[in-house]
């Protein structure tokens, strides 16, 4: 299959490509930077885009069989004005572009995957369990996501092709994400609760951010949007626990938000507050998780 992905020198995308390539699938990156891409990623092929305007990079997409779109400019910075409107335009905007690129293809791709995040759902209680036909939350990343996922399906309705939103949860992996930002403020405090430590963390691993896409990407059944989670998500208590335990430290002090905004900027939010959600989808097409306990997924990458 040849599958185009923008944004696949980040930390998504390059996992997703190392599994892409190794089932010997031909992969097309879109970059900023394709110099950077070309190294980084050997053995595709890296096509330079201008996120803001349509170009030359609109040829690439014709005749490619899926299109994951995972660009999108950080989040983990202060969100003054303007970065607010960098990480709105980055995602809704590149996503409108795609769908006149895809408008233009003789031959279309028949799935078009997009990120999204389960800050879809807001700030939530820990005691209220979110699935995908749960209603959008409030804030700045609950707008940001609606206007994303928004600008997606209409991109399908209009081109006719089958759009699937990866509502993502907190990524542990190696090279990326929040936790992964998160870890050094705890190396240097010794860890503890993170805000009350009672907000649910829904977490995924990695490895099944890509088993789960590779599964939007084949199973024609998948549509709209699909929660990107671990079926057991932990407060933040016990992953302030999990965390202490694999990084070999005692874990009483409580970790100032103050510290964790140091590593996350005002994304320190996704931590501090949360969302306990359900991959209904996932288990209802039975996938398999490799990873449902969060020791063991930490584990993988910390140690
Ligand atoms: P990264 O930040 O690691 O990578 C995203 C890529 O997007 C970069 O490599 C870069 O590619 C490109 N990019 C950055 N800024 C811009 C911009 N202003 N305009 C266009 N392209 C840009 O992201 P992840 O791999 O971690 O995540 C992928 C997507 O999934 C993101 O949209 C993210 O919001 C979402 N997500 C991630 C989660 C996580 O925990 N990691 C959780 C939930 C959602 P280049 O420089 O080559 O152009």
């Amino acid at each position: 299959k040849k599958i185009l992905i923008t944004g696949g020198t980040g930390f998504i995308g390059r996992a997703l490509i190392k599994e892409l390539l190794s089932r010997g699938d031909e992969v097309i990156v879109f970059s900023r930077d394709v110099a950077r891409a070309q190294r980084a990623l050997p053995g595709t092929r890296a096509v330079a885009w201008d996120p803001d305007q349509a170009g030359p990079w609109f040829e690439a997409i014709d005749g490619v069989d899926s299109l994951v779109h995972l660009a999108g400019e950080p989040i983990a910075k202060r969100w003054n004005e303007a970065a607010r409107r960098d990480i709105i335009r980055s995602r809704v905007e590149t996503t409108r572009l795609l769908g006149d690129a895809i408008a233009r293809a003789k031959k279309k791709p028949t799935s078009f995957i997009c990120a999204s995040a389960i800050g879809y759902y807001g700030p939530q209680p820990p005691e209220k369990v979110f699935d995908e036909d749960a209603p959008a939350g409030e804030g700045f990343l609950a707008d940001v996501v609606v206007r994303w996922e928004e600008a997606a399906q209409v991109l399908a309705a209009q081109q006719g092709v089958r759009s699937v939103q990866l509502r993502i949860g907190i990524v542990v992996g190696e090279g990326g994400g929040a936790l992964e930002k998160m870890i050094t403020p705890f190396r240097l405090f010794a860890g503890g609760p993170i805000g009350d430590g009672r907000q649910m963390i829904s977490w995924i691993h990695v490895d099944d951010v890509v088993g789960l896409t590779l599964l939007a990407m084949e199973n024609e059944s998948v549509q709209g949007p699909f929660n990107v989670v671990a079926p057991n998500p932990v407060n933040g208590e016990e992953l302030a626990k999990a965390i202490g335990q694999v990084l070999g430290r005692p874990s009483w002090l409580r970790v100032p938000e103050a510290v964790v905004r140091l590593g996350l900027g005002d994304a320190a939010e996704i931590i501090t507050t949360g969302q306990n959600v359900h991959p209904k989808r996932a288990l209802e097409l039975g996938y398999k998780f490799h990873y449902t306990d969060v020791v063991t997924a930490l584990e993988s990458t910390l140690r």
